[in-house]
């Protein structure tokens, strides 16, 4: 296991080229000494069978040389082509990997990165999923390339918005998630309005003509004892109240709750027990 950790860390090494050069110096020193370790046993023997035609300080001598000038270069020359393809695999593997988290059409970090980023998610930070509004509308109208125009000009404004410790993916279709960190969750949510609003305001070339689009939002809060499964389907669950509610708009996680708990009484409903339990628990209560 160790060593198939310290052979990944040389192959992501070997991204650079100088890794190649230093690669193929130590593996021609290492030839030379090698060959010069096994001459200097083996001289012995052969003089001691009467083969060694020459004095044996001789033999030794050129021996060494010969180890360092031809071993030497024809070592360093294959360790050099052995470094370079190591080289290209390495890089090709780093490319593969980007790839492997990346949205093609967005540039934007794809839904197998996000969870990953999720995961990692501490406390100071909210889960916010945004969806576009009546998406289906624009492809309908303008076609799927406009639709597709519209997803990567709303992907350049999130991108241009969340940076640093904020993470923004696509998680498919016209749908986004974003970890947003903040002082505390008044001032998420306040930012994720600004980029709501944002959008709202922007036109957006499409074939045909500019469209103006808006964005839902459904935001739920990270704390380090708070399961991600959970956190991620209550952001769901206020996305639906945002969309339900007229789109356009952010609903946090508490109001989700605060809306059902004037449907019916919380304690009975099935959908909200278990988030009001937790609430109760960890202290985030509405
Ligand atoms: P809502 O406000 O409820 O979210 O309505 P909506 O029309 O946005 O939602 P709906 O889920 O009905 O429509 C999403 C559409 O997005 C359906 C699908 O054809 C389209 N879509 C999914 N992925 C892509 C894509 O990569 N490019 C384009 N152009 N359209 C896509
Ligand atoms: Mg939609
Ligand atoms: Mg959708």
């Amino acid at each position: 296991m160790k060593w198939w950790i310290s052979l990944q860390a040389e192959l992501g090494n070997f991204q650079q080229r100088r890794t190649i050069y230093i690669f193929a110096l130590k593996m021609s020193f290492i030839a030379v000494i090698l060959s010069v370790a096994i001459i200097l046993v083996m001289l012995p023997v052969l003089r001691w069978l009467g083969l060694l035609p020459l004095p044996i300080l001789d033999a030794i001598r050129l021996s060494i040389l010969f180890a360092w000038f031809i071993g030497g270069i024809v070592s360093g020359a294959l360790a050099l082509l052995a470094g370079y393809a190591i080289h290209k695999l390495a890089v090709s593997r780093a490319e593969f990997e980007r790839l492997s988290r990346t949205d093609m059409l967005s540039g934007l970090l794809n839904r197998r990165a996000f969870t990953e980023a999720l995961d990692e998610a501490q406390s100071d930070a909210s889960l916010v999923i945004f969806d576009v509004d009546r998406f289906k509308t624009i492809n309908d109208r303008y076609g799927h390339a406009s639709g597709d125009a519209v997803i990567v000009a709303v992907s350049q404004i999130f991108s241009s918005i969340f940076e640093g410790r904020d993470v923004i993916a696509r998680l498919g279709g016209e749908e986004f998630g974003a970890i947003v960190h903040g002082h505390d969750m008044a001032e998420r949510v306040a930012r994720i309005e600004g980029v709501k609003a944002l959008i709202a305001d922007q036109a957006i070339a499409v074939e045909g003509g500019a469209v103006k689009i808006t964005i839902s939002a459904g935001v739920a809060d990270i704390w380090s004892e708070r399961k991600k499964e959970v956190v991620y389907a209550a952001a769901d669950k206020a996305l639906y109240l945002a969309k339900a509610l007229g789109r356009n708009r952010v609903v946090h996680e508490s109001e989700w709750l605060n809306h059902v708990w004037h449907r019916s009484p919380v304690e009975e409903d099935p959908e909200t027990a278990p988030y009001l339990a937790e609430q109760h628990r960890y202290g985030h209560g509405i």
